[in-house]
């Protein structure tokens, strides 16, 4: 990797603003649900202190729509960081203004202040050059260590970027690219990837830049219906996009020509309702009843997926292959994950992205069985793609 990172830097005595992945998700309580993203953060910030700086944090978590919510605020991760690090956590409840100012003013080497969501100002995602400076001003140099929003030009990981020097990538970002490139730039094939979730709508263009690199494809969960459907196939109440119909045949028409395996469903879980004690059903696709829905692949279609898996060099995986946050529909993920985890042993190269994934695979207990868990889910999906990261081409290189 060419570009700069913390070991290149001065931190001593510096007050270095990290912009850091704490886009966790929250239980109904607002406690943390999954740690990942923030444990994955902490050589960072470890080593920001053990060398003499002190650490100014900002994230972002979820989508509060450029307008303050409690629902969406950072404390309730500067509680549970405190309790990781076992030191007080200063949280500022405003990313800019006059209390961040003061509060970063009297900020000493060894401490930390975590700022409150970036994305409770609309000008973050606008990456406007106004709000990049406000944040710019408060510290001496710039650290990303957020792999997960590095697809994003926001004012938070590339505006400042033009204010702030050094800017550097941090140990998380450096970890994930140094990784997935390894992986990816000569892989072992066969190379299947495996995608699911509830919707195309924002897998699709993934899925078409990666055609040219894969060599077998797997879709399944909520997505899979919208090719079922456009195949001509009746899927009851299952999830469908309509207006993606075209795009899903263009997609099948280009797997036909490029001779490309494309494994959909042949038989699902299905349900009179969405909801785990609903009366449910295996049956295979063409045989989806009106008024019931898909939930999750059935047994036939984890076979097919069992014998895709242990014939591939490399496998990547984002997105569940049914509801799996509901136990009665979660077989199929739970399945990819332990397939995974086997291959593994014998192996393969696996790599998981996405929040999803990855929680199914906790969830299993095989975070440490496959060869890769990434933090950033579009992130690494934009990267495998052979896409530039705007926030990781923003920094500055030796
Ligand atoms: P995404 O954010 O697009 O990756 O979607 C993740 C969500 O997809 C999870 O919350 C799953 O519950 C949901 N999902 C997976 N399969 C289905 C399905 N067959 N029907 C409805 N939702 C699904």
């Amino acid at each position: 990797m060419t570009t700069l990172t913390i070991d290149d830097i001065v931190l001593r005595a510096k007050k270095a603003l990290v912009r850091v992945d704490f886009n966790v998700p929250l239980t109904p309580e607002l406690t943390v649900a999954d740690d990942t993203r923030i444990v994955e953060s902490l050589p960072t910030i470890r080593k920001i202190l053990k060398d003499g700086g002190a650490a100014i944090l900002m994230s972002h978590l979820g989508r509060p729509k450029g307008k303050p919510n409690p629902e969406y605020s950072l404390k309730p991760v500067a509680d549970h960081l405190g309790i990781l690090l076992n030191m007080p956590i200063k949280f500022c409840h405003d990313c800019i203004g006059r209390q961040a100012r003061e509060m970063v003013d009297a900020l000493k080497p060894g401490e930390i202040l975590l700022l409150e969501n970036l994305r409770f100002h609309p000008q973050e995602e606008a990456n406007d050059q106004g709000f990049a400076k406000e944040l710019a001003g408060l510290g001496d140099l710039y650290v990303n260590d957020a792999f997960g929003a590095a697809h994003r030009a926001h004012a938070s990981t590339v505006g400042i970027t033009r204010l702030l020097h050094p800017a550097v990538a941090g140990y998380l970002l450096r970890k994930e690219i140094e990784y997935l490139s390894r992986a990816l730039s000569n892989p072992g094939r066969p190379y299947l990837a495996i995608m699911g979730g509830a919707k195309i709508s924002g897998k699709i263009d993934v899925i078409e830049n990666l055609l040219p690199k894969i060599d077998g494809l797997v879709i399944g969960g909520g997505m899979a219906f919208t090719f079922l459907h456009a195949q001509g196939h009746e899927i009851g109440d299952s999830l469908v996009e309509q207006e993606k119909i075209p795009l899903a045949k263009k997609i099948l028409e280009d797997c036909k020509k490029r001779k490309m395996r494309l494994i959909l469903p042949v038989d699902a879980v299905i349900a009179d309702r969405l909801d785990n004690d609903a009366n449910r059903k295996i049956v295979p696709v063409t045989k989806i009843l009106t008024g019931w829905r898909g939930l999750d692949i059935g047994p036939e279609t984890v076979k097919i997926i069992n014998m895709e898996v242990r014939r591939a060099k490399t496998i990547i995986w984002n997105g569940p292959m049914g509801v799996f946050e509901m136990p009665n529909f979660a077989n199929g993920t739970l399945e990819v994950a332990r397939l995974l985890a086997d291959v593994t042993k014998t192996g393969a190269t696996t790599i998981v992205g996405g929040g999803d994934s990855a929680a199914a695979i906790a969830q299993a207990g095989l975070e440490s069985s496959v060869s890769h868990v990434s933090t950033g889910g579009g992130a690494s999906l934009e990267f495998l793609e052979g896409k530039t990261l705007p926030g990781l081409a923003a920094l500055d290189t030796r």
